[in-house]
């Protein structure tokens, strides 16, 4: 022993310890959500990276952030719930640790920004959990000061292990692990910061788009009509000469003559390479 610490488990050992913790767990009825890890990267859509490349961007983080990663990639998140504000976590190290991670909600004012700069810029709800946004949107919602994602001296770390300094490396696996279900949950940030992504949309520009979409059977929406709606994002000839034209696979040629809605974005950097799962976005609004 060395001082009350614990000794050092292999992670063979420890990743065996979590199989029958969560084992034991499962059978008395504790409904648990593991972080899996695959590939090579941690988290791979937009809205996972953003989260780790924020918090790594903190000085008071970049230490101890990393010592989390070997962690949340060998399955030692046992369990990681994301609610209004919480995150509540079991992470496997020498035992079974109680991780708690407090989030303070964005406050009133901020979010009124991030909405009054975002207006009528974000058409879907899809766009905006496929972190398919124009560049613009892409840098309120990221921005470091003023954007969606909490500062340190908006968090506070709890862990239940015995070497619990400011962070241990349990939190920094959850934290990582906030990243991964992000991924294939991103709706649970505006959760976490206790607001409603719902008021992000443009609510006129998505049912403009889901008429035009479902067009054809009914009446057509002329240009001039749509141009009322979306103000400048209708395309009406060429092209902006700064946003690239792109191809995308099933898109059906527009016919001659109907209407075009041009949205005005890009796609995430690495939208080509990273794998989005067809999962449709939860509707429901979080509490
Ligand atoms: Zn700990």
């Amino acid at each position: 022993m060395n001082g009350g610490f614990k000794p050092y488990v292999p992670v063979a050992e420890r990743r065996k310890s979590a199989e029958q913790a969560m084992g034991r767990m499962r059978r008395s009825g504790v409904t648990l959500q593991p972080v899996t890890i695959e590939g090579r990267h941690i988290a791979q859509t937009f809205w996972g990276k953003a989260w780790c490349d924020h918090l790594e961007s903190y000085s008071d983080f970049e230490n101890r952030l990393p010592r989390g990663r070997t962690y949340v990639r060998n399955g030692s998140v046992c369990h990681l719930e994301i609610l209004r504000g919480r995150i509540n976590a079991k992470v496997q190290g020498s035992s079974m640790y109680d991780v708690a991670v407090d989030i303070r909600p964005l406050p009133g004012p901020s979010w009124d920004s991030i909405k009054k700069r975002c207006t009528g810029k974000i058409v879907s709800l899809l766009d905006l959990l496929q972190g398919r946004l124009s560049a613009g949107v892409m840098e309120v919602v990221t921005d470091r000061e003023t954007g969606l994602f909490p500062s340190p001296r908006e968090i506070r770390m709890q862990c239940s292990c015995p070497d619990w300094a400011t962070m241990c490396k349990h939190v920094a696996a959850v934290l990582y692990g906030v990243g991964a279900r992000l991924d294939t949950q991103p709706e649970l940030l505006f959760l976490l910061r206790g607001v409603d992504h719902d008021e992000l949309i443009d609510a006129r520009a998505e049912a403009a788009v889901q008429e035009v979409v479902s067009g054809g059977k009914g009446r057509r929406i002329s240009e001039k009509d749509l141009g009322a709606i979306f103000g400048l994002n209708v395309d009406v000839g060429a092209p902006p000469a700064r946003i690239p034209p792109r191809s995308r696979a099933g898109k059906v040629p527009a016919k001659k003559g109907a209407p075009r809605v041009k949205r005005k974005r890009k796609p995430a950097k690495s939208a080509e390479k990273r794998r989005v799962k067809p999962r449709p976005p939860s509707r429901k609004k979080p509490r």
